[in-house]
């Protein structure tokens, strides 16, 4: 199977189960027309992000990688009228495209865009998190997942992105720095008794892919 057949998989999913949103669609605009690069999620694994975010009651998200803001977007529309998104972004271009992104979609009061470096960020803030959505620079996904078990409550729920990386996560020797990064999460987990934690591969308009989706115990 290739890559135009996911996409036709995934357009047909999203034309049934999303529907039509011009928010999401004018942010993706102001993504492109401000030179940002597509990196951001799909529709469907943003849909998916805010059921997660639904699931665990989430009334306070910590994202790691902003870009535009349309992951943010999809996660602080799982918030309640009174909820917090901080959101780690090392551009201040990305951080001003997400930060009108956002507005535009009625989401500025309860998401909080912060510029720099988040390893900069992270010890500044102040727990417990429901949900922590890590899509930064993948070298550094170690350090995110223990700020964000730092920043946990039991039953809050860890997502990592890209962890497959075209399946080039289970060669041992591969030197890219985005797969070893990758493998030192998954090496982490799997000697941290406080989570559990699994994977899921995915196929669609971003290519092959997958999520890490750990649960603080
Ligand atoms: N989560 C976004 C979405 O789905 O819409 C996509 C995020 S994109 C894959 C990664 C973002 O992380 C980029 O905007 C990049 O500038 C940012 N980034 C890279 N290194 C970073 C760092 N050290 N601290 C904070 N943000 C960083």
């Amino acid at each position: 199977m290739d890559r135009r057949t996911w996409e036709r998989v995934d357009a047909y999913f999203t034309g049934q189960l999303l529907g039509p949103d011009p928010v999401l669609d004018a942010a993706q605009e102001a993504n492109a027309l401000a030179g940002l690069p597509a990196i951001d999620v799909s529709a469907a694994q943003g849909k998916l992000l805010h059921l997660l975010a639904r699931t665990v009651g989430a009334r306070r998200i910590l994202e790691i990688g902003t870009l535009g803001g349309y992951s943010t977007i999809w996660l602080a529309r799982a918030l309640p009228a009174d909820g917090e998104l901080v959101t780690c972004e090392i551009d201040p271009a990305h951080a001003e495209v997400a930060r009108a992104n956002v507005a535009r979609a009625g989401l500025d009061g309860v998401v909080d865009v912060r510029v720099g470096p988040a390893l900069d960020t992270l010890p500044t803030l102040d727990g417990p998190f429901d949900l922590a959505f890590i899509d930064a620079d993948k070298q550094s996904n170690a350090e995110y997942f223990r700020h964000a078990l730092r920043l946990s409550r039991p039953g809050m729920m860890i997502v990592v992105d890209n962890v497959v990386r075209g399946g080039r996560v289970a060669d041992s020797y591969n030197a890219d720095p985005d797969v070893r990064g990758t493998r030192a999460v998954a090496e982490l987990i799997a000697q941290e008794p406080r989570v559990d934690a699994t994977v899921v591969q995915t196929v669609g308009s971003k290519g092959y892919d997958g999520f890490l989706l750990a649960i603080v115990k």
